[in-house]
């Protein structure tokens, strides 16, 4: 059975957590596009852990983790966090690289933070990973696909690749001479040399553990809003975060994917530029910020204030579609506590008329929220397991959403930690 997890809204929704959670009954976990740009927060037995590579399954001693061919794969930080692992003594975590991923390099990075500083207030709010150039450079086929480092007849790809960047370099960014031949041939040999115990060919070993019907979770790693094609283009990835890419990341048919979760949470955050219907600032937004996610609302990986909103039911409908969601997890919820009343965008007025559809990006700047306001429940609910056990008013938020969203919620999270997680769908 193969289930895809990934996220409804975008980003920040707990994906890590979920993921870390789930993999305990997965024989695989497939981490299937992006790169180092995102962090999946995981509070477990071992301790905290932000990762930002390595797909979320780590923990699990039965668990194999593989990087699919759609990701960034960036070496640095594998070999990073592989090392970090095995200093906070998880045990040996099995893990692959699809031979046919490609490898971000650090110019990537480099053209990534030179760009944002070009771009100055017409910026993305990159994270500075180098994700915009490696894409760029893999669409335009001039990037290196790992299986390519062991073909020994690289050189004339290289020069040509160090020509490119040095002409654009120059032109773009005053920059002379970014990259030499010899010293891109030194790094990937050490790269080639290190990589191969890891490698797999990440297409038939997949099929095949679908063919003999392991348990297998397909990983993503952005919300569905910031998908290149249906997401809130131009601030979005530049690759696909949806289910959908998942199967052509991992190279399995799409029909194979039995199960999909959109995780959501319940209330609103992004990082990054781009229109964000009904943002909340002022003492609003700083105290839901301070209350949010384990230590407050701050991206896991650039430590950026993240913007709030309430919850916006037209667009984790819009994203729970895209994604092909038959369920969702919905996580934070212990958040909301502290509210008497709780508000949620139930659809965006533009020009006068009253919406629920998600619209393209340019008319969001127009969308203003409409919201419904439930009762709050004013009590700590981070220690219960039992649906049954939540106060009514929590209740109604969750079959709230659900109708709204029209997509049945089967897990709700009330903590940050791995253990703090309520089974919806065993309601009565
Ligand atoms: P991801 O990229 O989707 O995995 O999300 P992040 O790790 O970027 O951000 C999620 C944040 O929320 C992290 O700080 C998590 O530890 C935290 N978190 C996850 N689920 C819950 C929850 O149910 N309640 C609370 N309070 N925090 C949570």
């Amino acid at each position: 059975m193969v289930t895809a997890i990934t996220g409804g809204s975008f980003g920040d929704e707990g994906k890590g957590k979920m993921t870390d959670l789930l993999a305990a009954q997965a024989d695989i976990v497939v981490r299937f596009q992006g790169g180092a740009n995102a962090g999946h927060t995981i509070i477990n037995d071992y301790g905290k852990f932000v990762l930002h590579m390595l797909p979320s399954g780590v923990f699990h001693g039965h668990t194999e983790n593989i990087i699919a061919s759609g990701a960034a794969f960036d070496a640095e930080e594998f070999f990073g966090e592989l090392e970090m692992l095995k200093k906070r003594g998880v045990s040996k975590p099995a893990v692959r690289v699809s031979s046919r991923a490609q490898l971000l390099l650090p110019v990537h990075k480099e053209q990534d933070i030179l760009e944002e500083r070009r771009l100055g207030k017409s910026g993305f709010g990159s994270t500075l990973s180098g994700i915009a150039p490696f894409y760029s450079d893999k669409y335009a086929k001039r990037n290196f696909q790992i299986s390519e480092l062991y073909s020994g007849g690289l050189s004339d790809k290289i020069k040509r690749f160090c020509e490119d960047k040095n002409i654009f370099f120059k032109a773009f960014y005053g920059v002379e001479n970014v990259l030499s031949a010899s010293a891109l041939t030194e790094y990937l040999t050490e790269i080639r040399d290190r990589l191969k115990p890891y490698l797999v060919d990440c297409t038939y070993y997949v099929n095949s553990a679908v063919k003999a019907g392991k348990n297998i979770l397909l990983e993503g790693q952005l919300g569905a809003l910031r998908d290149v094609d249906n997401g809130i283009y131009p601030f979005v990835t530049s690759s696909s975060p949806l289910a959908g890419f998942g199967s052509v990341s991992a190279g399995i048919p799409p029909y194979e994917i039995g199960r999909t979760v959109a995780v959501i949470k319940a209330y609103s955050t992004c990082v990054g530029a781009g229109a964000f219907v009904g943002e909340l600032f002022g003492s609003e937004a700083d105290e839901l910020r301070r209350r949010g996610g384990d230590s407050g609302e701050y991206g896991a990986k650039t430590g950026r204030p993240r913007r709030i909103a309430w919850f916006d039911c037209v667009a984790a409908k819009y994203g729970c579609m895209l994604q092909g969601a038959a369920e969702a997890a919905l996580t934070m919820l212990d958040v909301l506590s502290f509210l008497d009343r709780i508000p949620v965008c139930v659809g965006y007025r533009i020009n006068g008329a009253i919406t629920d559809k998600f619209p393209e990006t340019y008319m969001l700047d127009k969308a203003e929220p409409v919201y419904e306001y439930l009762d709050g429940w004013k009590s700590d609910i981070s220690g219960i397991r039992d649906y049954d056990r939540l106060p009514e008013a929590a209740k109604k938020y969750v079959r709230f959403i659900e109708d709204r969203i029209g997509v049945p919620i089967t897990m709700i999270s009330n903590g940050p930690r791995r253990e703090q997680i309520i089974l919806a769908d065993m309601r009565k």
